[in-house]
């Protein structure tokens, strides 16, 4: 059993050496247990909070523990007669080839249905990110401009897609020419902005001639700084994650700028909440049947960036955080 431990925490950007490739013995199943084997693992932003010592809204990895992750797994022994040899399962496995589960949290995926890895993309944990925070708390209407960044990974291009179907005007901000094009040509986002070409504020600005109704905070940073003065009255900020600071070890450099948006939320009427996803598990239901529709009808659609072997996993998640994925970053492990 190959697993990826934490071995050090990270202060800033993680490097491949805050991890450690172990071997161990495959785990033994006990009364009422199945054990998995992971077929892939999802890679995903919040495990950088996971690396971290800092309070949050989940515990830690404890250092020279197996990362957490979600995968799909497939059940390879069973003492459980939910969860029959040669299913296919969405469970939290880890990082690692092997593991165990008294069936808490393990969901049967019919492979018919969709392919088994958007379980952790459009159809899972992402995919309902997008799907509630934008409708829950965003409410786009008909003719209103939504704007998203991290644009073409699974939160952002799903968000935008709904947009759409909801009659919104969709912007997407992503970094590089490559991502832009997928956002207005496959996706069909009505403009795309490249957070990395040149005067961000200005291209954004002439992206959304009628300013920004609903805003939905994937990155922070000069992104937010852009999108903060074209707000309009009563505008909707789902805030989902802050990734360009996941890395950050400092406040950003001075003056403080907090009474500016504290002004701007007074004056525009603006509606900030943030959310984690499963503070909405009572819509998954709802995401399934919804988003489940739209797929098998062609009306939204998504993509993956499979990388080959457990081994590569720390590499790739490094890269997550840096914009080097494109699409729903998947580690196919066996
Ligand atoms: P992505 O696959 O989109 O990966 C993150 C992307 O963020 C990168 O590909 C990169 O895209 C972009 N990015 C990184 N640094 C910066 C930066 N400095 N400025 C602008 N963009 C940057 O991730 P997900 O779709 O899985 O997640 C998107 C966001 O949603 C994250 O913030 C994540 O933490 C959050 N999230 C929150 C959940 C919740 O419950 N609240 C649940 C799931 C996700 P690019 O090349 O375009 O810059």
């Amino acid at each position: 059993n190959r697993r990826i431990v934490l071995a050090s925490r990270p202060h800033g950007e993680p490097t491949p050496a805050h991890f450690r490739l172990e071997e161990s013995r495959v785990p033994s199943v006990r009364a009422g247990e199945v054990l998995l084997r992971t077929r892939w693992l999802s890679l995903d932003p919040y495990m950088r909070g996971r690396m971290s010592a800092a309070k949050s809204y989940a515990a830690p990895v404890a250092i020279g523990e197996p990362m957490t992750g979600g995968t799909v797994s497939e059940v390879v022994e069973s003492d459980n007669p939910d969860f029959p040899v040669g299913s296919l399962v969405s469970a939290f496995g880890g990082w690692q080839d092997f593991s165990t589960s008294d069936g808490t949290g393990l969901q049967r995926i019919d492979p018919a249905l969709a392919p088994p890895t958007t379980a952790l993309g459009i159809l899972g944990m992402p995919g309902m990110t997008a799907y509630t925070g934008l409708l829950t708390i965003g409410r786009p209407k008909p003719g209103e401009t939504v704007v998203v960044a991290a644009a073409a990974g699974p939160v952002g291009s799903l968000v935008g897609q709904i947009a759409r179907l909801k009659g919104a005007r969709a912007v997407g901000i992503a970094g590089g020419p490559d991502k832009c094009r997928y956002l207005t040509e496959e996706l069909g986002f009505d403009a795309a902005v490249d957070h990395r070409g040149e005067d961000l504020p200005a291209s954004l600005a002439a992206a959304c001639p009628k300013g920004i109704d609903v805003y939905f905070e994937n990155v922070g940073g000069p992104v937010f700084d852009a999108v903060l003065p074209l707000l309009n009255d009563f505008a909707r900020m789902p805030v989902c994650g802050l990734v360009a600071g996941y890395n950050a070890t400092e406040l950003p450099p001075g003056p403080d700028r907090s009474p500016t948006l504290m002004r701007m939320v007074l004056t525009k009427r603006l509606r900030i909440q943030g959310f984690i996803v499963w503070d909405f598990s009572d819509q998954i239901e709802a995401f399934l049947r919804d988003v489940g529709g739209w797929l098998k009808e062609g009306r939204v659609t998504y993509r993956e960036d499979v990388v080959e072997g457990l081994e590569n996993a720390p590499e790739a998640f490094i890269g997550l955080l840096k914009g080097r994925n494109f699409g729903k970053l998947i580690v196919h492990v066996s």
